[in-house]
This record gives structure tokens, sequence and C-alpha cells, in this order.
């Protein structure tokens, strides 16, 4: 760890700082998870070792909860699994998540000691656990946790104190990181990296973090290597400044995301980007039209408008009844869209779901269309390479190509190629996607130039064989993967 160190924040408590200088996309550390575990809703589908999401799972023989891709799997979990998996036998049934990450720690803590890697920076007993700032619901939450964990911890293993016990659960319960599937998308479990942990917040940071599976037969080979982050530079990074990154999703109005760091993170955010309210305007704005803008009293009839039509698509969208959610959403911007900006956050959010459930139901065209304004909208609020823009523009790319606009279609998706490159990194699953629709469409491109006929007759076959990855079933409400730190809701 030559490049970075320890230092007081001023007003933060301990913090990183860079000791030398850095570029976009480098890799400050890179970071093994201490201990990670499958979330309880998942725990049959997501494989307890890697992490992958695979359509069979094999189930541990012993206590029929963990469940692997395969016996490889099975062994490179099984260091970590062992405990557990007599505990879980012994209390008969699987604890909840963060009862089975308090233990998992504990037993790792217990075999390896606080430190468990020359590269580990702090100890978990150093870190805060904000137990004192849980408000009353929280803290009888955490009296049952414990209770249950003392009933689950074996008496044969090292007895740990209570005030132990509970500072684990509020070091885990602040700092549990979301752990997502190997393709980034969905959000499948939890896990504690205990240098991450060092790393202040910033609503407009200079890093990001992102989890890498790594190759399948890495994964394989090394224990524990398979969860691992990489802390990434977003720009450039001067010797002395403070590493930081965004615990919540810029896309929030200032006193929105203060609210939420102050209830999950316990602190009050003073970045410039907090203090000076930096583009609020810009994401309540009404929309010019040759110089001419809407007046206030338009502009706060159409946020409400729009904001009370937000939360009827979000009914909607749980529901799975997505012909609802089309006819609300397209409905809602006929509206306000001639009076809103393309910067207003909830046209953006109307303009990113239309997108997203319109590819899915095949109408490519409305898709496109919708996902290019939302990329436009991204662009001038979010950093350059803020990780969700590069994710936008991917499916920008991907809903213009399957339109046939192949020009368009190219060029966002080496936009999204570009800003990967520096958040994900060229080995991510994502990325090397991206890198091979880049290429593909880079020579579709040409032929289309060429010869508009083989063009399309070819564009037809590609696209039947090419299982389109990003057109999931749209995910429920923000399950998605915005905020970086896991909490119980
Ligand atoms: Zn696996
Ligand atoms: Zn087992
Ligand atoms: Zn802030």
């Amino acid at each position: 760890m030559e490049n970075i160190e320890i230092f007081d924040s001023p007003g933060k408590g301990r913090g990183l700082r860079a000791t030398k200088e850095m570029w976009a996309g480098d890799v400050i550390f890179a970071e093994p998870s201490l201990a990670a575990v499958v979330f309880d809703s998942l725990a049959e589908k997501i494989c307890h070792s890697c992490f992958r999401r695979q359509p069979k799972l094999q189930r541990c023989g012993q206590c029929k909860f963990a469940h692997y891709c395969d016996r490889t799997c099975q062994r490179a979990g099984w260091a970590e699994h062992r405990e557990e998996c007599s505990a879980i036998k012994a209390f008969g049934k699987a604890p909840n998540e963060s009862i089975r990450l308090v233990a998992r720690v504990m037993w790792r803590l217990d075999k390896e000691g606080s430190v468990v890697s020359d590269m580990q920076l702090t100890t978990l007993e150093e870190l805060e656990d904000h137990v004192t700032d849980m408000p009353e619901d929280e803290l009888k939450e955490l009296k049952v946790d414990i209770h249950n964990f003392l009933d689950y911890w074996p008496r044969t293993n090292k007895q740990h104190t209570v005030d132990d016990i509970s500072h684990l659960f509020g070091v885990v319960n602040c700092n549990g990181f979301t752990i997502s599937d190997q393709r980034g998308l969905q959000a499948v479990g939890v896990g504690i990296f205990p240098n991450l942990c060092l790393v202040n917040h910033d609503c407009w940071p200079n890093c990001t973090v992102i989890l890498n599976h790594g190759n399948q037969s890495a994964v394989n080979s090394m224990f524990h290597s398979q969860r691992r982050i990489e802390l990434r530079a977003l720009g450039k990074i001067s010797e002395g400044e403070e590493l930081t990154v965004a615990y919540v999703d810029f896309l929030n109005l200032t006193e929105e995301r203060q609210r939420q760091l102050k209830t999950q993170y316990f602190f009050d955010c003073t970045c410039e980007h907090c203090k000076n309210h930096i583009k609020d305007d810009l994401k309540l704005a009404g929309r010019e039209i040759d110089g001419v803008k809407p007046s206030e009293e338009q502009v706060k009839e159409a946020t409400d408008h729009c904001y009370k039509m937000l939360e009827k698509m979000d009914k909607a969208r749980l529901n799975g009844d997505y012909h609802e959610v089309v006819t609300t959403c397209r409905e809602c911007i006929e509206k306000t869209e001639p009076i809103l900006a393309d910067t207003h956050i909830y046209l953006l959010r109307m303009w990113s779901t239309l997108s997203e459930v319109q590819a899915y139901l095949q109408f490519f065209e409305d898709a496109a269309e919708y996902a290019r304004k939302m990329v436009d909208g991204y662009m001038k609020l979010y950093h350059p390479n803020n990780a969700a823009l590069g994710m936008a523009a991917m499916r920008a790319g991907v809903t213009h190509w399957q339109n046939g606009l192949i020009e368009v279609g190219h060029g966002m998706i080496c936009k999204a190629y570009a800003i990967l490159m520096v958040t994900h990194g060229p080995t991510h699953p994502i990325t090397k996607d991206l890198e091979e629709m880049r290429m593909q469409t880079e020579m579709e491109l040409r032929m289309f130039k060429q010869n508009e006929y083989v063009y399309h007759s070819m564009r037809e076959a590609a696209l039947k064989n090419r299982p389109m990855t990003m057109m999931n079933e749209p995910k429920s409400v923000e399950e998605g993967i915005k905020n970086l730190f896991h909490r119980k809701k």
C-alpha cells in the first residue's frame, strides 16, 4: 500500500489519502472480502462461494442451506462455511443475513486474528459502530439479532462479550458493502471490506468502487479471491488529496442526499456540492424553448404531477403490470415534457423506466428514443466518468442498435465503453461485453456505409443469434445497486 495512507480528515474522522499522483482508471487498491453472505431471499439462487447467479445450483448435503455452482465452488467455500454448516444444523435453520455475516466475521477473526492480510489498514475494532446513534426501532432489532446470535453461536467456540458482538453488528450495519452478481446488475449479498470502510463519502467523489468476480478459473484456484473490490480513480488525483466515494446517488437533490446520509450513515455531508447546492436548480428546472421559460407555477405544477405519477408507476411496476407502467409514463411525459427540462430528475426517471420497460416488451423504437433523452440529461448532471452514466449509455446504445440506428448506437456504445474502462476496468464482464459490441457495431457501421441492403439482412441474422443480455425483466422498484452500502430496510 505505498500509494495511500490513513490520515485525520477534518470533520470526518479517519480517512484515506493519496501519497502520489493518480489518473483516471488507476486501481488504487484491490481488496478481497473479509467475509460475505448471500441475501436470505436469494439463498437458493446465488452460489454461496462465488456469488454468481446460476440457473441450477447444488445444495450442501449437511445444512441443506448453502448452495453452490459445483463441487469446485463448494470446496473453495468450505473454509468459511465449515463452522456455519454445523451451527445451522444445530440451530435448526439458517438465521438472517446480518447474523450469518457477523458469525462469519467472528469465525474468521477467531482463527486468523484481527488482521487477516498484510494489506489490511484497519481492524474492525477500530471502526465506528454508531450503535449509540441508532433510533429506538433499530436498537430493538439489534437486540433481537444479538439474542439470536447467542443461540446460534456454538457453545464450544470461543465466547465473546455482548459489547463485542453488538459492536460487530453495528460495523456490519453501516459498512456492509452491497455485492452484485457477476454482471453487476443485481444486488445479491453483502460483504465486509475493511480498507473500503476507511474511504469517506463525497457527493462528487474522485473514486468509484467496483466488485470484480474475476474469471471463473481464477476464482477456483484462489480462496477468497472471488469477491474482490477495486477502488478506481475517476480522474486525476493529486498527492495528498483525500480519496472519496459516493455512498448515495447524486441524482437526488441535496436535501434528499443529506437525509439519506444522516439516517443511514449518521453524518451531515459538508461537501462542496452540498454546501453550494450544485446542480439542484437543474434537477427541478423548467424547459426553455426559444428563450422562453415556463412560469414557476407551471414548473411546480408539472413537478407535482410527475411525482404523483411516479408513485402510481412504481406501484404498477411492483405488480409487474408493464402495460399500466407504459400508459402512466406516456401520459405523464406527454403532459410534462413541454414544461420540464431534460435534467429534471422526475422526468428522467419517467424516461428511464419507460425505455427499460419498452425494451423488455421489445418496442425498440420507443426504448431507443427515451434512452437517448435519459443519457442526454444524465450527461448534464453526472460526473463524466460516473458508472451509472456509463450503464445508461450502454443501454441506450444497445436499444439504438436493436432499432437499426447503427450510427447513434455505435457512438453510444463507444461512449459507454470509455466510461466503463475507467469505472469497471478491462477485465470486468460488462466491459468485455461492451468491447465485443463495439467491434460488432463498428463492423456493421462500415457495412452500412457501403451497402445498406446487405447491412439490414445481416443485422437481422446477427440480432437473432445474440441474446440481448441487457434486456432483463425490469427490476422491481429501485432494487438496483444505487447505494454503495447495504442497509437493512
Ligand atoms: Zn460458484
Ligand atoms: Zn452446509
Ligand atoms: Zn454532499
